[in-house]
């Protein structure tokens, strides 16, 4: 588990053992999963659709041999279940909302009974946009639902009443990899229930959304040119493991990420000029374009490494950068070179 998220589990769960520290525990427990949320908001945001139905780890044992979009929707039809039909004990989000026919899941249930392929057709017809919203609804009512409970909420427990309204629910497949969750969370009170499907379930699942993201990215890389067409280095950008890099569909930049059909100014402004990158186009010093824009802190910077690459060309840049960023990180070294292009230039060239 990530050492960070680790520590923070481990502190929200001590300090939900004590009254007095309860409500210091719950608000805790809401920004750390605010926290987490994040990163599955950045997927959202930063992947094309392909991404969300691979399974680059298919065979492997684990969250992460599953998909980007079947992980959401598991993380929160979990809570949404549990939050709903057994703790607030009204209706779920999935049915108060319409989401099913929204995100056009052809089930109700956690998911847990699909294997192999039936995980990726699954995810394939899941609108996830709309995964995203519900995800995102189900949280805000999952942290409500939290601020609501009190410490001696927490030692509620089931009965048998909750198992049959459960399985009556329809939400729990009756399939053996998944009729067990019933009796899993039928064996806990609430508090035991705030530790796993509020918490340390996010975790887990969360962090081999990250594997699954890693990789794919790490796959969109092979065999593509990491020179951005901006001019900077794809390969020391401090998106890192986050981007697949600005020449392919995993390009989390923001100036993609934010443009219309999540196309770069600069790349479409390439693209129709048919050049390789800004540092073929004549107008380059003048420009004003995309990551070009003056209040854009590292324009001047990106605009002393695509002249250097007019000048020596892409090979000799990318061990400028190497050598670079032996003595200092992404941001510095665009500071370094961003007070003046000209400047900057000349900082490479001594590099
Ligand atoms: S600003 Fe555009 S060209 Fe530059 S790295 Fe981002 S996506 Fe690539
Ligand atoms: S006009 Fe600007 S954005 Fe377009 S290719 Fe030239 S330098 Fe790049």
């Amino acid at each position: 588990m990530d050492k960070e998220w680790s520590e923070k589990n481990k502190e929200v769960q001590s300090l939900l053992s004590k009254e007095k520290t309860y409500t210091e525990a719950i608000e805790k427990l809401i920004a750390f999963r605010e926290e987490m949320f994040q990163q599955i908001t950045w997927i959202v945001e930063g992947y094309p659709e392909e991404a969300f139905y691979q399974m680059p780890f298919a065979n492997a044992k684990g969250y992460h041999s599953k998909t980007l979009a079947y992980s959401i929707w598991h993380i929160f039809r979990i809570e949404d279940i549990v939050a709903h039909e057994m703790i607030a004990e009204d209706e779920q989000i999935l049915f108060k909302d319409g989401y099913t026919k929204k995100i056009g899941s052809p089930i109700i249930t956690t998911g847990n009974e699909l294997v192999g392929e039936e995980i990726a057709e699954f995810s394939k017809k899941l609108n996830i946009q709309e995964l995203y919203l519900y995800a995102k609804a189900v949280k805000d009512v999952g942290d409500q639902i939290l601020k609501n409970l009190q410490y001696k909420d927490l030692k509620k427990k089931f009965t048998d009443e909750t198992k049959a309204k459960l399985i009556k629910s329809g939400c729990v497949s009756e399939d053996e990899n998944a009729f067990w969750l019933i009796d899993y969370w039928c064996g806990k009170d609430i508090k035991g229930l705030i530790q796993m499907p509020f918490s340390r379930h996010w975790i887990m699942h969360i962090e081999a959304m990250r594997r699954i993201k890693d990789k794919l990215c790490l796959i969109a890389r092979k065999g593509v040119d990491p020179t951005a067409i901006c001019g900077l280095s794809c390969n020391h950008c401090f998106l890192s493991e986050w981007c697949g890099g600005c020449r392919t569909n995993y390009n989390v930049c923001s100036f993609a990420t934010c443009s219309e059909g999540r196309i770069c100014p600069n790349v479409k402004c390439c693209n129709e000029k048919n050049i390789d990158g800004c540092y073929e186009c004549s107008e380059l010093e003048n420009c004003q374009k995309g990551f070009y824009v003056p209040t854009n802190d590292g324009a001047n910077a990106a605009k002393a490494q695509a002249l250097y690459i007019r000048k020596y060309g892409k090979k000799e840049f990318l061990k400028v950068q190497d050598r670079l960023h032996e003595k200092f990180e992404f941001q510095k070294t665009q500071e370094i070179l961003g007070q003046n292009y000209k400047k900057g230039l000349k900082i490479l060239e001594d590099t």
